[in-house]
């Protein structure tokens, strides 16, 4: 195989020249092939054509939204979804995220977080060899045998109430990525609780406490501002 064939694609959907000119440098400094479409309606035409590896959309375009997008990629594709969005805008990151995106990234973003979320992207899309497939996680001190379902801290077991595994099972499936609120209480709850959040709020501090060695400031389970968690992976 060529390298060219291996290199993964990476179709960039953002109005702003400027950070198309960022994107482009980097993620081809980083072994990606990008592809750019400047509004969303070529953005969905060059998904179809060119069937990219990840999308990176943003979500204020200048005729149809982000979220658009996104709804019209999920129709027909499991491609991984990294929104783009400003500061401030928590609810438009909750709705992308709850339409199928994958996880999001606030402007202005570094090249290091850039680089995290693709890595997480392109390895759930691998599937087989993603952790969704994996009977065992392992972070720093952290283990958790899904099989079993043991968890283990610095080798000592720790025992979870049926909730806080079903919690942290979907956590670990969806390791190094944004899970939302509403994602956390229907794994935990069912489908008839979606705005109990301080539900979620009270058993992840209760994991927290059995997880991490500071539970204030915790290592694993990151808070995700107005968002939800993420379960680190390195
Ligand atoms: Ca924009």
């Amino acid at each position: 195989m060529s390298a060219a064939a291996v290199r993964p694609k990476v179709l960039v959907v953002e109005d702003d020249p400027a950070i198309r000119r960022f994107l482009r440098a980097t993620l081809t400094q980083r072994g990606y092939r990008p592809l750019e479409a400047p509004d969303g309606a070529a953005g969905v035409a060059m998904a179809a054509e060119h069937l990219p590896d990840v999308v990176i959309v943003d979500l204020g375009l200048p005729d149809v939204d982000g979220l658009e997008v996104i709804r019209r990629l999920r129709a027909w594709s499991p491609v991984p979804i990294i929104v783009v969005s400003a500061r401030g805008h928590e609810r438009d990151k909750v709705e992308a995220l709850d339409l199928g995106a994958d996880d999001y990234l606030t402007k202005p973003f570094g090249v290091d977080e850039l680089a995290a979320r693709m890595r997480v992207a392109l390895r759930h899309a691998a599937g087989a060899a993603g952790p969704d497939a994996s009977p065992e996680f392992a972070v720093g001190d952290l283990r958790v045998d899904r099989a079993r379902r043991q968890v283990f801290v610095r080798g000592a077991e720790v025992h979870l109430t049926p909730i806080e595994h079903r919690l942290l099972d979907f956590l670990v499936r969806h390791a190094g990525k944004v899970v939302t609120h509403r994602q956390l209480l229907r794994e935990g709850w069912g489908p008839g609780y979606t705005d109990e959040t301080h539900y979620v709020r009270l058993f992840m501090g209760q994991l927290r406490h059995k997880l991490e060695a500071d539970p204030a400031r915790p290592r694993y389970l990151r808070t995700e501002p107005g968002v939800g968690y993420r379960l680190m992976v390195e």
